[in-house]
């Protein structure tokens, strides 16, 4: 029996696409009556939509491609 060593870590969640990483909640705006997500970090707007619901659907499934490259 080997045991081998794996050369290089893995980092977390990579390997569980059902996981998400940890990221900070979309801070929602009502501008103009249309609401707009954008990244609470960098403030990239994620997405916008009519509703707050929508909007915070929308946004809970992207990453800021700025905050989060690649
Ligand atoms: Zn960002």
């Amino acid at each position: 029996m080997v045991l081998r060593q794996s050369p290089t870590p893995v980092s977390p969640g990579l390997d569980r696409p059902g996981l998400e990483l940890e990221i900070p909640e979309p801070a929602l705006h009502l501008l103009a009556g249309l609401w707009v997500a954008s990244c609470p970090t960098c403030g990239f707007q994620l997405t916008s939509a009519r509703t707050q619901q929508r909007c915070e659907r929308r946004a809970a499934r992207r990453r800021c491609p700025v905050c989060f490259e690649g």
